[in-house]
């Protein structure tokens, strides 16, 4: 792959101090919230996002889904949840609020930027991106989350098996299991959700090594 040298995006002085850059890899609520305290301690972060935008994962997550966690629990510094602190969101209020989140954080987003390697470099990094581009950073935060690489196990008899497998990540509503046998597989919340859903719709079985856990509120 051929590429070319970016300046390091921030590396300036600043009263005598060194101001160091720092690439934030992901601009998900993780990425968001270390660029917000990266700019508290005097870095100049820089949000490579591979996305559209900067609101993480939870645009890919089911229709329905509604957090089980309350409002009062899912602010980021610096940017309270807004609305009544004990009610649980749907998954659109957490994506308006990273959307807002981002907009105000005084900081550098590159949406539509994924990053392929991260190499040590003479002085830091070099952070090589889809494009082309190689940007150099005394420090690289990944922050990239674990979506994208969703974990299907791999179950016995899975290759000859005619039906249709579904990962809960590339689940998004009840509409095409609609009259059919279902079988999910796991017991946390995303199961449980989705067999909820799925049941008013289809025949489902919940499929759990142990009791299903009903997750107190917090
Ligand atoms: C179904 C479901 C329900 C959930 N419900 C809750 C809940 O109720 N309460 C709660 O607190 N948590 C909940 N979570 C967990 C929560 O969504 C995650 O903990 C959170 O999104 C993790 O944030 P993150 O920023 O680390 O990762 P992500 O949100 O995954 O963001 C990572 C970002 O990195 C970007 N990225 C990835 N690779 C690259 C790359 N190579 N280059 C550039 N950018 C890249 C992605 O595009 C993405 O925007 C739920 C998760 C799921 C799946």
């Amino acid at each position: 792959m051929r590429t070319h040298l970016t300046a390091g995006p921030h590396a300036l002085r600043a009263h005598g101090r060194r101001l160091a850059s720092v690439i934030v890899i992901g601009g998900g609520q993780s990425g968001l919230a270390m660029a917000y305290a990266l700019r508290e301690h005097g870095f100049r972060p820089v949000i490579l996002e591979a996305g559209k935008e900067a609101v993480g994962s939870w645009p890919r997550y089911y229709d329905s889904l509604t957090l089980f966690t309350p409002a009062r629990i899912n602010s980021l510094p610096g940017l309270p949840f807004p609305g009544d602190p004990h009610r649980y969101p749907a998954r659109d209020e957490v994506v308006d609020y990273l959307r807002t989140y981002a907009a105000r954080l005084d900081c550098e987003i590159r949406t539509q930027t994924r990053v392929t390697s991260v190499l040590a470099a003479e002085e830091g990094f070099a952070v090589d991106t889809h494009d082309g581009a190689r940007h150099l950073a005394p420090f690289v935060v990944a922050a990239s989350g674990s979506f994208d690489k969703p974990h299907r196990p791999d179950l016995p008899g899975l290759a000859g098996y005619t039906g249709t497998v579904l990962h809960s990540a590339d689940y998004r509503n009840p509409a095409p299991f609609a009259g059919q046998r279902v079988v999910v597989v796991g017991a946390a919340n995303s199961a449980v959700q989705i067999a909820v859903e799925l049941a008013r719709h289809a025949r489902v079985t919940l499929a759990t090594r142990t009791p299903a856990l009903a997750r107190r509120p917090c």
